[in-house]
């Protein structure tokens, strides 16, 4: 099998062909032009993170008889006799791990180097020497000879014994990045001229977990043949679960749809899917979700928190039992029908307050603004808790921004109907179209944005990225003036990200068919974020003057 030709072929021949290794390529380089080099190295790292590599081009570069910056020439009569040379010694301690091979080694290791400037040794594996081994390394490493360096690599640090690491200079090898392997697939793909598409490639870069050495093995096995490599090869060959596959699979579970959650776990099972490969995919999806949305959409990261909680507990009990997948199906079904259990109450909660707003009429929800505020108003007054009043305030302005959009969604559906939408969706269009001359910045933030919902009075508009919902929010106020101005027509806006919609949308739906109605009601009052600085200027000016905003 011609499984590491591709590994083979594209290894790197100088420091700057190294993938993702920065940092420890320039203290390498540094100490070979300052002619500062240790005696002894030991490289650390999982498999496939360029440790083997990085121990070769040192050792070619630290004998280059012209060395470039830092860097071998890779032309010079030493450069061209490297891989050849009886000077650079490889040794695999995993299948020499015996102390007769160890003290041939010590005592050779004393002679000069036969044709280049030093004789360098690389220890593959070093955790697997025996004892006796190490004791005959150790005295090597005690008394240091000029010509000779050491450079051991291993992927169980623990396991060296401190004597030896305590006489190397270490360098940790992280696992290769994601994006890094990917670029690297990338430029291999297009010189081999291998038919596929990016996207596969970063999911072969995830399934190597890191190793550059794993994710060139998977691309060479998937070329093997002419014909496109699809992401479908992937998974069947490596039984593994892609990106969309875990998409999707969130998908029908947060939608609660028990049949094709059942069915995707089926498919999974059937192509041998590791099971923990699952739990961390789906943890990480849930995870990066969350960063996303952290400043927005807080029931849906109360969800992605719950959900990942339910995983790594599942995780936990993985290991005790003998048919996980089983385990895993069991968990998520409960959770899913304990998420459907606390979204009927929900909705029970919402019909109730719904015709409670409708009886009480809106003084109820100015009634408890005006509690809130004069919470705030006492504590304010309290000297002792004047410290926390920034906090406090924010929390309120959080608040309101919060339930601003649960009433202007609210109010939205109250009045929305099919044909005002679409009539929306090309004002807001040509509105976008406008922005682009008259404001950039809000052309920048609006320009992928679209008209979900729409009534005479609101306005429901999406966006996909979380960050310009951010900004979006934030400049409301300004976004519907410029609607005004431009339109002649005064409207009120509520932005929402495009997951945060697909939950609206739903609970809609959903209410809509249990005949739950919406019916407007007024907005909150804006908090008084500004009540210092207004009072301020009440006093001075009188308050006819001040429109607190
Ligand atoms: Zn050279």
């Amino acid at each position: 099998m011609n499984y590491k030709v591709l590994y083979r072929k594209y290894r790197p021949n100088s420091f700057k062909e190294v993938v993702d290794r920065d940092n420890i390529v320039e203290i390498l380089k540094q100490s070979i032009i300052n002619n500062k080099t240790a005696h002894a190295y030991i490289f650390t790292g999982v498999r496939g993170t360029g440790k083997t590599s990085l121990a070769k081009i040192f050792a070619k570069t630290i004998n280059c008889l012209d060395i470039q910056e830092g860097e071998p020439c890779n032309k010079c009569e030493n450069c061209l006799a490297f891989e050849t040379s009886p000077d650079i010694i490889e040794i695999d301690a995993a299948s020499n791990n015996g102390v007769d091979e160890m003290r041939e080694l010590v005592s050779n290791s004393r002679l000069v180097p036969s044709s280049l400037q030093y004789k360098v040794y690389i220890i593959d594996e070093v955790h697997m020497l025996s004892s006796s081994a190490y004791n005959a390394l150790l005295k090597t490493l005690e008394e240091p000879v000029s010509h000779v360096k050491f450079i051991l690599a291993t992927t169980e640090i623990h396991k060296v014994p401190l004597t030896i690491l305590s006489r190397c200079q270490r360098f940790d090898f992280f696992k290769i990045s994601t994006e890094k392997i990917t670029e690297h697939l990338v430029n291999v793909s297009k010189k081999e001229k291998i038919k596929i598409d990016k996207k596969v490639l970063k999911e072969i870069a995830e399934l190597s977990d890191g190793s550059l050495r794993d994710a060139l093995g998977i691309l060479d096995q998937l070329s093997n043949n002419e014909e496109k490599v699809e992401l479908e090869d992937l998974e069947k060959t490596f039984s593994y679960i892609s990106s969309d596959k875990i998409d999707l699979l969130l998908k029908v579970i947060e939608e609660g749809n028990i049949n094709l959650f059942l069915e995707e776990i089926n498919n999974l099972i059937k192509i041998g899917t590791d099971v923990n490969m699952l739990i961390n995919k789906m943890i990480n999806k849930l995870k990066e979700e969350i960063y996303g949305l952290l400043r927005s959409n807080n029931l849906k990261i109360e969800y992605n928190k719950d959900l990942i909680l339910l995983l790594i507990e599942s995780q936990k009990s993985i290991k005790s039992t003998t048919n996980p997948y089983l385990l895993i199906e069991i968990n998520i079904l409960s959770f899913i029908l304990e998420k459907q259990g606390n979204k009927l109450t929900k909705k029970e909660e919402m019909s109730t307050k719904v015709y409670i707003k409708k009886e009480e009429d809106s003084a109820n929800v100015n009634k408890v603004n005006i509690d809130k505020d004069e919470n705030i108003e006492q504590k304010t007054k309290n000297k002792v808790e004047q410290e926390k009043e920034p906090i406090e305030k924010e929390e309120n302005i959080k608040d309101y921004n919060l339930e601003l959009k649960k009433v202007r969604i609210n109010n939205c559906f109250a009045g929305a109907s099919k044909e005002i939408k679409n009539e929306m969706v090309s004002h807001w269009k040509e509105f976008i179209d406008n922005l682009q001359d008259s404001n950039a910045q809000l052309f920048s933030m609006t320009e992928h944005s679209k008209v979900e919902a729409a009534s005479k009075k609101y306005l429901i508009v999406s966006a996909p990225v979380n960050g310009a919902i951010k900004l979006l929010v934030d400049q409301t106020e300004e976004i519907e003036k410029a609607f005004k101005t431009f339109s002649g027509t005064k409207i009120k806006l509520c932005f929402l990200t495009d997951t945060e919609w697909e939950i609206e949308k739903n609970e809609y739906i959903d209410n809509i068919k249990n005949n739950i109605k919406y019916i407007e009601v007024e907005e909150p009052k804006t908090p008084k974020k500004n009540q210092k600085a207004a009072d301020m200027a009440i006093d001075l000016f009188g308050e006819d003057s001040i429109d607190i905003r």
